[in-house]
């Protein structure tokens, strides 16, 4: 089969022929029909996150927003079958362990990040292994296609589960999402969808104007104001009730932090970058003046994905959206070499393997 393999850290990726996926006896092969491009691949090929333990090899086949159709299954694999239509979560689970069993499934003891380690090979190929098939693919509904999961891919779940689960979003909230990416946009999409009134920050006047078309009432370019979260505050009545950090890098943590009222929520989602390596100072001592919690928020246990299908099936949020843009296989490295300088905007999504 077609893949995109990494060969060196933030080099051109190599169109290959591989040899295909076989499913193991709890596993699945799952024909790839599309795959979402995001930041999380860019760290991955940048060689990042190894202070995570999630360091990428060469030969590593990255891409972790994939759907499509099941093409094999192993011997005991009981809920899903060949031709079923699927979304494979990124945070692949066991489906055994304590944290799966009780439905959280994203922090698995054994979890195995898509794309990122050895044992799970990605998706920027023409097909891809699940492990563990009965816990992690989820049925797709009628209506939801494989560009729209591709659209949902990392960022709407990560999101959704932050807002929707982890923070208590409730109509009229003021909430701020600092750096509007794929995750950020998403978060601002399903803030507004939430009742909330969304107020998006970046540097990109473009990515700003994205950011209102899916539900900013206001803006905020962080290049053209001296104090973000005075900003930030001077709109909000005195302060956001929740705020995000959708980036990752320590300005925007920080930000986020400050620009939050009394007994606000911050919600961690980005992770960082070879400059923090995981380690960012916040402003403790205002954090325990104004009672905030700091949050942090990892995917979304599959188990719950049926909660976001709804919300898309009724239109209230729309994936295909956020997709900037359909590519071939080959188009991977320009759009990963793009983001380096922050200039992709949307998210671009893998349809033609071959
Ligand atoms: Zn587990
Ligand atoms: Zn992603």
């Amino acid at each position: 089969m077609r893949a995109a393999v990494l060969e060196e850290h933030g080099e051109p990726l190599s169109i290959e022929d591989v040899d295909a996926p076989d499913p193991d006896p709890k596993g699945a092969v799952v024909d790839v029909e599309a795959c979402g491009v995001c930041r999380s691949d860019w760290h991955g090929w940048q060689g990042d996150w190894g202070w995570l333990g999630l360091e990428t090899n060469p030969g590593q086949i990255l891409g972790h927003e994939p759907a499509g159709r099941v093409a094999a299954v192993g011997d005991e694999v009981t809920n899903v079958s060949e031709g079923d239509h699927v979304a494979v979560p990124f945070n692949l689970g066991d489906g055994t362990c304590h944290e799966c069993r009780r439905g959280h499934s994203n922090t698995c003891e054994n979890v195995m990040p898509l794309g990122f380690v050895e044992p799970v090979q990605g998706a920027f190929a023409e097909q891809v292994h699940v492990p563990a098939a009965d816990h992690n693919l989820v049925e797709l509904p009628d209506g939801v296609s494989s560009v729209d999961m591709a659209g949902l891919g990392c960022r709407f779940m990560t999101s959704f589960h932050a807002l929707a689960h982890r923070a208590d979003v409730s109509a009229g909230d003021w909430v701020s999402v600092h750096g509007v990416g794929g995750v950020g946009l998403s978060a601002v999409h399903i803030a507004d969808a939430l009742g909330a009134n969304v107020i998006a920050v970046d540097l990109t006047d473009e990515k700003l104007e994205k950011a209102q078309e899916l539900g900013a009432v206001e803006t905020v370019n962080a290049g053209d104001v001296d104090d973000v979260p005075a900003e930030v505050k001077a709109i909000a009545d005195g302060g956001a009730n929740v705020s995000m950090d959708a980036l990752g890098i320590e300005t925007t943590a920080q930000n986020s932090v400050q620009s939050l009222g009394n007994r606000g929520q911050h919600l961690q989602v980005g992770l960082t970058t070879q400059d923090e390596r995981g380690m960012i100072t916040v402003p403790s001592d205002a954090m325990v003046m104004q009672e905030i919690e700091f949050i942090g928020s990892l995917g979304m246990p599959p188990t719950r994905y049926d909660e976001i299908f709804r919300m898309v099936a009724t239109g209230k949020l729309r994936p295909a959206d956020v997709v900037s843009e359909t590519i071939g296989l080959e188009d991977v490295t320009d759009k990963l070499e793009a983001m380096t300088d922050y200039e992709t905007e949307g998210i671009p999504v893998i349809d033609t393997f071959n």
